[in-house]
């Protein structure tokens, strides 16, 4: 790889561009802005089971809690939007476009430590720590501060040619760098995610409340869904992506240029006799390095279930 010339910022971002980062900006290592606000929605049971985010509080809201001495966080953005066929003639249920290729976990943590390796090499003592999703991290918050994009009134994070379609990962170091500037919100007067979200989950702008999110009742949710939250999922096995669908700021985003996030079930969708046929030997075998495994085959069938009986309503 060749190693661009300018001030430092600018050459560790001409590196993740051309490790294949879409977007790269620099926010300061610093305590959360929204202290109140996490502390408030944590305390109001909107984060419904997701017990690790009260465990985590210390470090969601300072990141300075899983790297001590940390001043900069390099955050980065990867489209993974690839376009879908058509759907297929018999019952089936749909997979949020995030799961539908191998999982970015994966993806994502070998792009981003070739990123720190190279900082460490640039800035001999630089400490580095990447995050990427399962990390406790304010991902979107510090985005936004990164200047990656602004925190849509769906609480995604938008870019305004790249829309939202993306993954987001850090390098958190101890190297201190110039930060860049947020950008604009220009969700403006538009609420057509709100209007559009099926389950009522964004109660208000900017606020999700996850226990009526159709995401996290199809994936986090471990406990039996009731026949409320059955009726809630619609037609969705895995995920939701209505309230980014509707986004318009999505309607021109550009396709991914990563091979592994190509759909593996290229209308989105799986058959529903699919899903409830499948045994642990096909489930392990078709979603082998998916991001889908999160949602283990009980779960996944209870909720082809679901999908089921809301097709007979
Ligand atoms: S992901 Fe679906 S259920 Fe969740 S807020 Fe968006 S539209 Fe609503
Ligand atoms: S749909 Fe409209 S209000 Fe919602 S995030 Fe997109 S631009 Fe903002």
């Amino acid at each position: 790889m060749e190693v661009a010339t300018g001030t430092i910022e600018q050459i560790i971002k001409a590196m993740a561009a051309e490790i294949g980062f879409d977007l790269v900006g620099i926010a300061p290592a610093q305590k959360s802005a929204n202290e109140d606000y996490l502390r408030q929605w944590l305390a109001s049971g909107q984060a419904g089971n997701m017990a690790w985010m009260h465990k985590h509080i210390d470090k969601l809201l300072d990141v300075r809690e899983l790297l001590p001495g940390a001043r900069s966080v390099i955050c980065v953005g990867l489209n993974y939007l690839y376009p879908l066929e058509e759907e297929p003639g018999e019952p089936s249920g749909r997979i949020a476009r995030y799961a539908l290729g191998d999982d970015y976990h994966e993806v994502m943590k070998k792009m981003l430590h070739a990123l720190a390796d190279f900082l460490r090499e640039q800035i001999p003592g630089a400490q580095t720590k990447c995050g990427v999703d399962s990390t406790p991290i304010l991902e979107r918050e510090l985005a936004a501060s990164a200047g990656i994009g602004w925190i849509g009134k769906n609480t995604c994070i938008i870019h305004p040619r790249m829309g939202s379609w993306m993954f987001l990962g850090e390098v958190i170091t101890t190297a201190q760098l110039q930060p860049d500037r947020p950008i604009d919100n220009y969700c403006g007067s538009c609420r057509r995610c709100l209007d559009a979200c099926p389950t009522g989950a964004l109660t208000s702008a900017y606020n999700l409340d996850a226990r009526k999110c159709i995401s996290y009742l199809t994936i986090e949710h471990r406990e039996n869904l009731t026949p409320q939250q059955q009726r809630m999922i619609g037609d969705w096995l895995v995920g939701c992506d209505i309230c980014q669908e509707v986004c318009p700021f999505n309607r021109k985003a550009p396709k991914s240029r990563v091979q592994e996030f190509r759909p593996r079930f290229p209308s989105g969708r799986l058959t529903l006799v699919q899903v409830l046929e499948m045994d642990d030997e096909t489930y392990r075998s078709i979603f082998r390095r998916s991001a889908v495994r999160r949602v283990k085959l009980p779960m996944l069938q209870a909720n082809a279930r679901a999908v089921q009986a809301n097709r007979q309503k």
